[in-house]
């Protein structure tokens, strides 16, 4: 399959295989966004696996945007494009705070309780990843399944 080069903007390669409208939710370059988007997903690697590709033109996504998909697509790679050529490379790493991307399953906590209170995790470990609601202290359980 063949995507159109940009000229400006951000390409994010090496998206988890269907993870890439999550990266676009995540990123927040759905509904209210102005950015022309193209989503490639279940693109043939080189070594026999599947990846997906979003590419945003003429917007250049910052450090601290892309590190909030390290959980769904932590092996992305994040190119910034200035008149056709790649000017800077960005991995993905992984924050010492998850905001609102998990959230929290007690139902006591305050965060469930319909107050304007965001899901808010602190990284507790890395390797095994361990987040932290940083309310009630639960710890989060199969982590993917508490994605928003
Ligand atoms: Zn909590």
């Amino acid at each position: 399959m063949k995507v159109r080069r940009i000229k400006n903007g951000t390409v994010i390669d090496h998206i988890t295989s269907g993870m890439a409208l999550r990266v676009v939710d995540i990123l927040g370059l759905g509904s209210h966004n102005e950015s022309i988007l193209s989503i490639v997903m279940n693109v043939p690697t080189g070594n026999g696996g599947t990846k997906d590709i979003v590419k945003v033109e003429n917007r250049e996504l910052k450090k601290s945007e892309v590190d909030r998909i390290a959980l769904i697509a932590p092996e992305a790679t994040i190119n910034l494009i200035r008149f056709s050529k790649v000017t800077n490379k960005l991995t993905v790493e992984l924050p010492e705070e998850v905001h609102a991307i998990v959230e929290c399953k007690n139902k006591n906590c305050i965060t469930n309780q319909h107050e304007p209170v965001e899901h808010w995790f602190s990284v507790i470990s890395r390797e095994p990843l361990r987040l932290q609601c940083k309310y009630c202290e639960r710890e989060a359980e199969d982590i993917a399944s508490c994605l928003i």
